[in-house]
């Protein structure tokens, strides 16, 4: 198999577990040894969808459902980089392909004020999941600040185009915001 037929596959065994609809919580914990299997290896991920920027993470989108079903994301992690509290709206795995990653998770408490959970260290290979079901409110770092992390992401939807929302961490307002991707062209998994 080449190198991309890795995520080739990860695709199809996502689209036929999503296909089969047994519910999040199947799809989460399914999904999950799916995706442990394709961070397994750091062997696979085209040069052009790992690359960081100086200032900002990326998010390259590597595949998107054309039925909005889910979306895989490879974001890019410079050197101390992180993403501000955000949610989702939709079921998200998230499993470490390169370096660590440090993960906050947040609940709103009765004022509308995030509460912030212990910090959990995302080893390479590891997967975290969040929902609204099951707590979808995070914010994401690099856990390294000399050199790149990358973590793999699946969607319940086209994450990119989704309306949700960032906070502001000390007071919890929220800022609605789409995300788009970094990225104008896809990989081919094709690719012999
Ligand atoms: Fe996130």
């Amino acid at each position: 198999m080449t190198q991309i037929g890795k995520l080739r596959t990860f695709v199809a065994d996502i689209t036929r577990l999503i296909e089969r609809a047994p519910g999040e919580a199947a799809i989460l914990a399914e999904g999950r040894a799916l995706l442990a299997g394709l961070v397994a290896e750091d062997d696979w991920l085209p040069e052009a969808y790992a690359r960081p920027h100086p200032e900002y993470y990326q998010q390259h989108l590597l595949y998107a459902d054309p039925l909005d079903r889910l979306s895989i994301v490879s974001f890019v992690w410079g050197p101390g980089q992180e993403t501000p509290v955000h949610d989702h709206r939709v079921w998200g795995l998230v499993g470490v392909l390169r370096g660590a990653e440090v993960a906050r998770n947040y609940t709103v408490g009765p004022k509308g004020e995030l509460l912030e959970s212990p910090p959990e260290r995302l080893e390479r290979g590891s997967v975290a999941a969040v929902s609204p079901t099951i707590g979808d409110i995070h914010r994401i770092s690099n856990a390294y600040d000399d050199r790149a992390s990358i973590s793999i992401h699946v969607y319940g939807g086209n994450i990119g185009s989704i309306r949700r929302a960032v906070f502001d961490a000390a007071s919890g307002r929220t800022k609605e915001f789409v995300s788009g991707y970094s990225n104008a062209a896809v990989p081919n998994l094709w690719a012999a």
